[in-house]
């Protein structure tokens, strides 16, 4: 016996070793993706206005111009803000700021808080806010430890940081992340709660510029494959061939992903939590309940505050700019749905057996509802647990 517990240890210990070492390679390499990613947007960007630009006509350019402009305004603005935009941090500082203000580490601040005059505010563009942050910050220590939103707050086991509820421990960046979507090495980080709108327009931006390089460059790609035909443009034909080639397989592959991606936010629930929810749904549906996620709040209202264009949040005309908007929650509380109400039939007088009888049954279909807790997880690798 202590030969197998020596072996399992040791499988262990490998293991961890190599999950360690995938996490350096996925850190290490995260600079080199990034700049793959500028030298591919930035090189398809001169490419199209050389080789597509120059043949449009002024009419066609005026035409044009909303496409011409919005497209790559977004595209750049986005993937900045996306790779520079912190994901949101529970520091342990945090719990001393006021509950009101959105919670940040001091790098978070400069983005957040501070510079109310630079270009990338809504508000410097008159696109201010409506309404007030929807959530609350951690809460005075009670006799059970600090609290959020009454409900105790959590440690981290790896980084021994505060834990609020939708954070979670990315062993890549090595710190907990505020309502952590997964690690990206794409933007070289966390995507979490003051980033992940800039991810998915990011993606939605790219899209949208790789069909407009596909539809408008058409023509321009088959003569680029003549090689009898003149080539007035300075970028090669070859370069032109492949990037065009690139943005038709970029232009499928990404509307994929975003897709599954706005599925995840009309369900309300991040990368992580689709994991663990469609785990819990299975427990529950195996016991003959029905699972509820506590931060489903129906789809439209998923999507307005995932966008923050609630009534509370932000103007609508913001989605089309590459503006930093933050999120409709500071990361430490979220809105919960209730359970759902049992439809009631007409409305009748009913006598004390009927009344006792039909109270019994609406508490049992009530009972029949099981909602997610927090604590599910661990970690990015999630579906951990059931409820304790
Ligand atoms: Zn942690
Ligand atoms: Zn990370």
């Amino acid at each position: 016996m202590p030969l197998l517990r020596g072996c399992s240890a040791l499988v262990i210990r490998c293991f961890k070793r190599v999950e360690h070492f995938a996490d350096w390679i996925t850190g290490a390499a995260g600079p080199v993706f990034v700049f793959l990613c500028w030298t591919l947007i930035i090189g398809g960007g001169i490419a199209f206005f050389d080789v597509v630009g120059r043949s449009l006509s002024l009419i066609q350019a005026l035409i044009l111009s909303p496409i011409l402009i919005i497209v790559p305004l977004n595209l750049y603005g986005q993937y900045w803000l996306v790779t520079h935009v912190p994901p949101g941090y529970p520091s342990p500082r945090a719990i001393a700021l006021s509950p009101d203000k959105p919670i940040s580490t001091k790098k978070e601040e400069q983005w957040i808080m501070r510079d109310q005059r630079s270009l990338w505010r809504p508000e410097r563009w008159g696109l201010g806010r409506r309404g007030r942050v929807l959530t609350r910050g951690p809460e005075p220590a009670g006799p059970s430890g600090p609290q959020v939103g009454g409900r105790r707050l959590k440690k981290c086991r790896k980084c021994d940081g505060p834990k609020p509820e939708r954070a979670h421990h990315c062993s890549v960046c090595k710190r907990c992340i505020l309502m952590m979507d997964h690690h990206c090495p794409w933007i070289n980080g966390c995507v979490g709660i003051y980033n992940q709108r800039h991810f998915v327009l990011f993606m939605t931006w790219i899209s949208i510029a790789c069909w407009c390089v596909v539809a408008l460059g058409y023509d321009h790609f088959w003569s680029s494959l003549l090689y009898n035909q003149k080539w007035p443009a300075y970028t090669p034909r070859i370069a032109f061939t492949l990037i065009y080639v690139l943005c038709i397989a970029m232009g499928i592959a990404v509307p994929v992903l975003l897709s599954w991606h706005i599925h995840m936010i009309t369900k309300g629930e991040t990368s992580i939590e689709s994991h663990d929810n469609a785990y819990l749904d299975n427990r529950a549906s195996a016991e003959g309940l029905i699972y509820l996620n506590p931060y489903n709040m129906g789809r439209k209202q998923n999507l307005l505050l995932f966008f923050n264009i609630a009534p509370s949040g932000y103007p609508r005309i913001t989605l089309l700019f590459p503006l930093l908007i933050p999120p409709a929650s500071n990361g430490w509380s979220f809105p919960r749905r209730a359970l759902p109400e049992p439809v009631v039939g007409e409305t009748q007088v009913l006598q004390a057996p009927e009344l006792a009888a039909r109270s019994a049954e609406l508490g049992e279909i009530r009972g029949r509802y099981v909602m997610g807790d927090e604590g599910l997880t661990d970690d990015e690798e999630g579906g951990a647990g059931y409820m304790d």
